[in-house]
């Protein structure tokens, strides 16, 4: 089996698309055959509820897996969607980054449980709205980043601050990094800010956008509540569509050489 890609799905603003990506991309990648995890990296717990593991069913958690003793294998569920998998999340996160922050090689705690990790094709971390120590172990255990922006009008200003970051991660703990991609989400093609951001930010960071935009779709918002990807809560809506392109496109670049 060939080697497992690690992906940070990650931007600092909230609500931006950052788990419903994760969990979408994946149920896409996991219909299109290949074995994906999801490792939910957020207290808030949202790609574990997305994805149907109740509260009282996540005994090992994220938690568990970055700053204990278990391995990615102890802390995996089966989601009840063929090719995937999580690594669930509860409140206990919370207090990682203030009780992690003095520990010695605190940044590469997630890395070491990744490292010669065979057993998936893709493992997505669904990252916290911020860009602090939870973030940070995220990127270093990494071969991309993938960046989901949100179609408004700050939304290029974070973004600055988002790659000064993978800049700096690159620059201490992990040489390798790469930008996957920047992916618009919730785009309203009536509006004209969303198209104004959109054309700005092909114009400055040109081919990292992907082609695929994600459109605004009530069903991509619907689907969470009933604990399952909009892939299987309606798979022939424009969100499934637009997760699908996105999952297309997304092979296309991990083929293209660095
Ligand atoms: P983040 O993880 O970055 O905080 P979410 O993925 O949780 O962002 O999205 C924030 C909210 O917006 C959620 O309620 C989600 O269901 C909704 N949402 C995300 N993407 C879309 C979309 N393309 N269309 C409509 N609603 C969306
Ligand atoms: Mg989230």
């Amino acid at each position: 089996m060939s080697e497992t890609r690690v992906i940070a799905v990650a931007n600092q603003k909230g609500g931006v698309g950052k788990t419903t990506t994760a969990i979408n991309l994946g149920a896409a990648l996991a219909e299109s055959g290949r074995r994906v995890a999801i490792i939910d990296l957020d207290p808030q717990g949202n790609a574990s509820t997305g994805l149907g593991v109740p509260p009282e069913e996540r005994n090992l958690t994220s938690y568990d897996l970055l700053a204990g003793e278990q391995g990615l294998a102890e802390t995996l569920q089966k989601t009840a969607i063929d090719n995937l998998w999580i690594v669930p999340s509860n409140s206990d996160l919370s207090s990682a980054d203030f009780q992690l922050s003095s520990r010695a090689g605190r940044t590469q705690l997630l890395r070491r449980k990744l490292t010669a990790e065979k057993g998936f094709d893709y493992i997505l971390i669904d990252c916290p709205p911020a860009l602090g120590l939870l973030t940070i172990n995220a990127m270093v255990a990494s071969d991309s980043v993938l960046v989901p922006l949100q179609a408004e009008f700050y939304a290029l200003e974070g973004l600055s601050q988002l790659l000064m970051t993978v800049r700096e991660v690159r620059q201490t703990a992990n040489p390798d990094l790469r930008i996957d991609g920047v992916l618009l989400t919730m785009s309203d093609n009536r509006n004209n800010l969303s198209q104004q951001v959109e054309a700005d930010a092909r114009s400055t960071l040109a081919g990292l956008v992907y082609r695929t935009v994600i459109p605004r779709n009530v069903r991509l918002s619907e689907a969470p509540s009933h604990a399952m990807p909009v892939l299987q809560y309606d798979p022939l809506s424009k969100g499934s569509a637009a997760y699908r392109d996105l999952a297309e496109e997304f092979l296309s670049r991990q083929m293209a050489p660095a």
